[in-house]
């Protein structure tokens, strides 16, 4: 048993042996001059698993919706995206800073959708007042949440009818894709694809539930790809013999898909261990990231949860609103002993 049961991301997993072996035998070039093997093969994988005519390999997850939203946008146009969606509340307002490109949140629904009359709303009308609104960003899945396919649909739709372009932040589009083929009886790989196909570019994440170290993918159509490629350089993100770690994210799409769903399944075991607790509410969680809310004597008694779970060797983001996310290096014992460390906590 490890010293700690980690559950504050799935950025936490460290490549497995057979990972390390397979990053240790890639073919390798300099991908500057596009001849890394490895990094062509990924780029070649990951755009024809998803339907795309090509893919760009970046280091992180936040590169690669920035140079989305560069490559869509132009200094002075602006992208819809929820409050809560990383590419606006989480990189560090780049896409204004580095982009000038402008948000225009919009508050989640309950399900976490962006309501259709509020984007339709948002897009502004041909005006010099105005800036030009050109993009819509969704995010797949957000906070653990599978956004409901007819949605995703309609949405990707509308925005195409008013001549939006359509990026998907599909971080954890696996995810994503393993729930719903696991609600449609179908499988992640053609649920995947049948998602990316509905927008212009979609950026999936290896350093997540896919368990690489390092890494992301832009796919999207050859004239955006080339675009987001010359943003890429301008952000500093070509990189030498990355193929070392396109091989580990081929090895995460080779390996790594269909084993999502034990990371669903670990995240259900933590949500009912947690069940009846006075003072938690837990949310039933959709893929591998769980929700607890404390309120009352619970919320009080926040801040002395968290000093014993850290001396209980579980870890854990939060405070009133804890959340456990599960991942390749946590098993039921983890998850159990995360539970029995919580409930140890509050009285029965
Ligand atoms: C993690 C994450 C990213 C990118 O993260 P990086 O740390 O920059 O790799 C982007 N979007 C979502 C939804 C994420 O969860």
């Amino acid at each position: 048993m490890s010293t700690f049961v980690d559950l504050r991301s799935d950025t936490v997993t460290q490549p497995t042996p057979a990972m390390r072996a397979a990053m240790m035998a890639a073919p390798l070039g300099d991908d500057v001059f596009a001849d890394d093997p490895s990094v062509n093969a990924l780029q070649e994988r990951i755009a024809d698993m998803l339907g795309m005519e090509a893919a760009l390999f970046v280091p992180t997850g936040t590169q690669s919706n920035l140079s989305a939203i560069m490559a869509h946008c132009q200094r002075g146009d602006e992208y819809i995206v929820g409050q809560m969606a990383h590419c606006y509340r989480w990189e560090g307002g780049g896409a204004a800073v580095l982009g000038s490109v402008q948000p225009q949140p919009l508050a989640h629904q309950a399900d976490g959708t962006l309501d259709l009359h509020a984007i339709t709303d948002a897009i502004k009308p041909d005006d010099a007042h105005f800036a030009r609104t050109r993009l819509l960003c969704l995010e797949n899945t957000l906070g653990g949440k599978l956004l409901p396919f007819e949605y995703v649909q309609a949405a990707t739709a509308l925005a195409k009818e008013k001549g939006l372009a359509r990026h998907l932040d599909g971080a954890r589009l696996f995810n994503a894709a393993v729930a719903q083929a696991a609600a449609l009886g179908s499988s992640a790989q053609h649920e995947a694809r049948r998602m990316a196909q509905c927008f212009d570019s979609v950026s999936v994440c290896f350093s997540k539930g896919l368990g690489a170290p390092v890494g992301s993918a832009l796919c999207g159509s050859r004239a955006l790809i080339d675009r987001a490629h010359r943003v890429r350089k301008m952000l500093g993100g070509g990189m030498r013999q990355s193929g070392l770690l396109a091989a580990a994210a081929l090895h995460a799409l080779d390996h790594h898909i269909e084993r999502l769903q034990d990371d669903h399944a670990l995240a259900r075991r933590l949500a009912e261990g947690l069940h009846g607790i006075s003072g938690l509410a837990v949310e039933a969680p959709q893929t591998n990231i769980v929700f607890v809310d404390l309120h009352g004597d619970a919320r009080a008694r926040a801040p002395d949860l968290m000093a014993h779970l850290a001396d209980s060797g579980i870890r854990a983001t939060g405070l009133y609103r804890l959340r456990f996310v599960t991942h390749l290096d946590v098993d039921a014992a983890g998850v159990d002993r995360a539970v029995a460390a919580i409930r140890g906590f509050f009285p029965a």
